[in-house]
């Protein structure tokens, strides 16, 4: 993706100097398990890959930024930037309506939202109450090096795809299938997730498809980039590469299949009314 030397978007908030909030004696384990509870996080789910033990929870370390974290801020920031343009865009032709952009919270190491705490850990995630996205700079590394999704547009898809959250709650999605999935038991619920998830992942396709047409700012393998990440992060992947067998009942955000073609979908029609997964006969 060609992104360097860009306009970034003015909507960061760059809480990683303050430090994050750390309390003392494992803010990572507490905030985690805040996270999960709440049951209306969005992010991209790496539980699986936690239950393994594998991954480092942070702790209470200091934070100190690296060129690695400076070069992840700027690419949020102009990733964000064509969210912007991009949306707004969509939103006038299709929807005749107007965008209001999230904010994008970048940390390092642990900070609180309305949705509950998080860490670098539990992925990035969409908080609907406060309309703000939250990535750690250090996800990008683990995505390349733990997830196995390498490239500048596999994480330019994950960006897109929390952003697709934003767009979801703009158009009353989110809070209508959270209320529904209130009702629900949890095999229900999942499912609805799944058709919540599903539908950013078309979203982010539409998004790639006018990053290409109208900016201009694709390059070759960018494609093949996010269509791996969607892979790498379906749950079934996820669950198998943390050596379990994989348990359709507990998806919630859809097999690797499911997220390459709904991402597809978006991207070969880049039309929103495409991406209904709640209506679909099948995912
Ligand atoms: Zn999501």
């Amino acid at each position: 993706m060609k992104w360097r030397g860009r306009q970034g978007s003015r909507n960061i908030e760059d809480r990683r100097r303050s430090g994050g909030v750390r309390a003392a004696g494992g803010i990572g384990g507490f905030g985690l398990l805040a996270v999960l509870a709440i049951g209306y996080f969005l992010g991209v789910d790496v539980t699986p890959f936690l239950n393994t033990g594998g991954s480092q929870i942070t702790s209470g370390r200091s934070v100190e930024l690296t060129p690695q974290d400076e070069q992840a801020a700027q690419f949020v920031s102009v990733t964000l930037a064509d969210t912007e343009t991009i949306w707004a865009e969509i939103f006038e032709q299709q929807l005749n309506a107007t965008y209001r952009p999230a904010t994008m919270v970048l940390f390092k190491g642990a900070t609180q939202s309305p949705c509950g705490g998080a860490n670098g850990a539990s992925g990035p995630f969409y908080c609907p109450t406060d309309r703000k996205a939250y990535l750690d700079t250090d996800f990008f590394t683990t995505l390349s090096r733990r997830l196995g999704a390498s490239g500048d547009f596999a994480a330019a898809y994950v960006v897109a795809h929390e952003i697709a959250h934003h767009v979801q709650n703009e158009l009353g999605i989110l809070a209508e299938a959270n209320k529904a999935r209130a009702r629900m038991g949890q095999a229900e619920s999942n499912r609805v997730s799944v058709m919540i998830e599903l539908q950013a992942d078309c979203f982010s396709g539409i998004w790639a498809r006018y990053a290409q047409d109208r900016l201009g700012t694709l390059e070759r393998g960018d494609l093949g980039e996010a269509l791996n990440a969607a892979r790498q992060i379906g749950d079934d992947t996820l669950q198998r590469n943390a050596g379990q067998r994989p348990n359709p009942h507990s998806f919630t955000h859809g097999t690797s299949a499911q997220r390459q073609n709904w991402f597809q979908r978006g991207f070969e029609t880049a039309d929103i009314q495409q991406c209904d997964t709640f209506g679909a006969a099948s995912l």
